[in-house]
C-alpha cells in the first residue's frame, strides 16, 4: 500500500502489526503513549506520548498525511480508542480496531464478572489474600482493601495502595508453573484481572482453575460505533491495502 500507517501501539499485536508492516516495506508509524519506563519497540519509526486528546489528535492527522489508523491499544485503553474515533471521523482517515477477544471460561473455572475495578474491591471482601493483576494504575480502587494483596505490575504502581500490599514487578509471558509457585507463597485465595485477553497473560487464569480459586474478571469497556474490529494481526493486515 502507499501512504504512511499509523500504529496505536503499547500492545503485543501492535507490535506485531508493525513488524509485518516494515517486512513489507509499508511506512508505519508507532505511537507509544509513554507508560512503560523500558517499553519493547517495535520495529520502524515510533513517537512516545499523547496527541492531546481529540483536538491535539486531529490537528496531528492533518499536519500529518495518513493513508490509515490501526488502533491496536490494549482493550482497556478506552480513552485513546474513542479519541482515534473521533479524530479519523473528523479527518475522514480510515481507521481500524485491532483488539483481541477476551477470555473464555473452561470447566472447572469459577469466574465473577464485574463492569468497574471499584465493582471488583467490592466483589473480594471477605476474601485474605488477594492477587491483584490489573495493572500499575487504577489501583487506587483497592486502597481499601484490609486483605493482604499481591500487586504484580511492569513497572512501580502508582499510589495509593491498599495497606497490606507486598508489590511484585515483572513482565509477562508468566507459565503456570511460575503463576501456581507465586499464588501458592502468597497463600492467594482470590484473583483480580481485567479482561485483557491474549496467551502472554492467561497463565494466571489456569493456576487458578488448578487451585480452585475464584477470578474476579473485569468487563471490557464498549467499542466506539461504527468503527470496523478485527480480532487478529492476519485480518488487520488484509484490511490495509484496501485503504
Ligand atoms: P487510555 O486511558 O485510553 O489513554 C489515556 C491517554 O494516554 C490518551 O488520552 C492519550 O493521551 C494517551 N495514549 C494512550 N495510548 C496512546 C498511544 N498508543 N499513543 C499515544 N498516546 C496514547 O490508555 P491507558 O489505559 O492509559 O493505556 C496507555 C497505553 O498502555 C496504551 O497504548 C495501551 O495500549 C497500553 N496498555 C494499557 C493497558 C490497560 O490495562 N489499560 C494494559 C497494557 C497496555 P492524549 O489524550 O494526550 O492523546
Amino acid at each position: 500500500m502507499t501512504g504512511r500507517v499509523l500504529v496505536l501501539g503499547g500492545t503485543g499485536e501492535a507490535r506485531r502489526l508493525a513488524t509485518a508492516l516494515v517486512d513489507d516495506g509499508v511506512d508505519v508509524l508507532s505511537s507509544l503513549a509513554g507508560r512503560v519506563a523500558d517499553p519493547l519497540l517495535p520495529p520502524g519509526e515510533v513517537r512516545v506520548g499523547g496527541f492531546g486528546g481529540v483536538a491535539g489528535l486531529t490537528a496531528w492527522l492533518r499536519a500529518h498525511p495518513t493513508a490509515a489508523v490501526v488502533d491496536a491499544t490494549h482493550p482497556f485503553a478506552a480513552a485513546m480508542t474513542a479519541h482515534a474515533a473521533a479524530a479519523c471521523g473528523l479527518t475522514g482517515v480510515p481507521l481500524l480496531r485491532l483488539q483481541r477477544p477476551g477470555w473464555t471460561p473452561r470447566f472447572g473455572d469459577d469466574w465473577r464478572r464485574v463492569d468497574s475495578l471499584a465493582e471488583a474491591a467490592t466483589a473480594v471482601a471477605g476474601f485474605e489474600s488477594v492477587f491483584l493483576t490489573t495493572g500499575r494504575l487504577g489501583l487506587a480502587a483497592f486502597a481499601g482493601l484490609t486483605a493482604r494483596c499481591l500487586v504484580r505490575s511492569v513497572d512501580p504502581p502508582e499510589p495509593p495502595l491498599p495497606p497490606r500490599a507486598t508489590v511484585v514487578l515483572a513482565r509477562g509471558p508468566f507459565t503456570v508453573s511460575d503463576e501456581l509457585a507465586l499464588m501458592r507463597q502468597h497463600r492467594v485465595d482470590v484473583v483480580v484481572t481485567k479482561d485483557s485477553g491474549g496467551a502472554m497473560t492467561a497463565a494466571k487464569l489456569t493456576a487458578a482453575r488448578e487451585l480452585r480459586l475464584p477470578v474476579v474478571l473485569v468487563r471490557r469497556p464498549p467499542l466506539p460505533a461504527g468503527v470496523p474490529t478485527v480480532a487478529t494481526v492476519e485480518d488487520a493486515l488484509a484490511w490495509l491495502p484496501d485503504r
